[in-house]
């Protein structure tokens, strides 16, 4: 049997009949996402059609993400690529350059309403170099609202359909029915949220990404490190942070799965609060994680706030 398909081939590369090697793999639309959670809503979407890449994995943190001559392949040979845009990626548009990629770069975050970067507290580099930025205008972690992720499933949906037009109908529809579980998620983190007293809402996080989560459902962040991980947090930063919890009361402090620890523990012992666990601000869990999907990290997150909170 292996045999007979083997000289099918051999006649097919002689140029006979040039069918057969094209159709065993048209069959799936190649796409690749910048991120780990921008893969997950474009499984959600492409399910058996489309075979997803992701460059910056689990627990990886795209801000400062250096990429591996394996992900210039992956975009030479995808049909789209997925970006969250807003400057996340500081990688990509020097990698999607190298790599010669003719597909399509779709920034997942056009449509949505774009945050201003929060400046004050974050404006100077370790030199006290006033105005030195690391990072764009606007926070580009949009994924921390889930009516802006949804907007990122129509926009991935849409890019699907323009990439294989005869997939649109199942493109639309599984976008359809995961849209409808977002909105249910959506409802249980509301109802979470309203159950935390108003005195005990502000938190603290290694850097500034929850600014979406705080402007939709309404907790406060605060953290020593601004929209971006590639500028450090000064000493200056972290005595500010130190004297704005004395006077905002802050009720709990997390690490974040993309960051180094450490920051939040010196936090920690100087503010006597205790490491209430670990947030999943920019990078899903791995398979075996308690965050490994999109839908599970928010939840994850949500229990592990309340926990440290409430205390329950
Ligand atoms: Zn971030």
């Amino acid at each position: 049997m292996f045999r007979t398909i083997r000289i099918a081939t051999c006649v097919s590369l002689l140029g006979l009949s040039g069918g057969w090697a094209a159709t065993a793999s048209a069959a799936e639309l190649k796409a690749v996402a910048s991120f780990s959670i921008i893969a997950d809503f474009a499984t959600n979407v492409g399910g058996d059609r489309v075979e997803v890449t992701t460059l910056v994995g689990p627990d990886g943190d795209a801000h400062v993400y250096e990429p591996r001559p394996a992900d210039a392949v992956s975009l030479e040979q995808a049909d789209v690529v997925l970006v969250n845009g807003l400057q996340l990626e500081g990688f990509m548009s020097r990698l999607i350059g190298t790599s010669g990629t003719k597909a399509p770069v779709v920034e997942l975050t056009k449509g949505i309403e774009p945050l201003k970067a929060s400046e004050e507290e974050h404006d100077h580099d370790d030199d006290g170099h006033e105005g030195h930025h690391h990072h764009g205008e606007f926070d580009p972690h949009a994924w921390q609202s889930i009516h802006n992720a949804e907007i990122y499933v129509k926009n991935i949906a849409d890019a699907f359909c323009k990439a294989d037009k005869a997939g649109c109908a199942t493109y639309t529809a599984n976008a359809s029915a995961y849209v409808a579980r977002l909105s249910a998620l959506e409802g249980e983190v509301k109802a979470a949220i309203a159950s935390i007293p108003a005195g005990k809402r502000t938190i603290i996080t290694s850097h500034d990404a929850f600014g979406y989560f705080e402007h939709e459902y309404g907790l406060k962040f605060i953290a020593p490190e601004g929209v971006s991980t590639e500028a450090e947090a000064s000493a200056a930063d972290v005595a500010k942070l130190i004297d704005q919890v004395k006077e905002d009361k802050a009720s709990a402090i997390f690490v974040e799965n993309i960051s180094n620890p450490r920051l939040i523990e010196q936090i920690a012992r100087e503010t006597g609060l205790k490491v209430g666990g670990t947030l999943y601000s920019d990078a899903l869990s791995a398979k075996d994680g308690p965050a490994s999907t999109y839908i599970d990290m928010f939840r994850n997150n949500i229990s592990t706030m309340k926990a440290a909170i409430l205390g329950s």
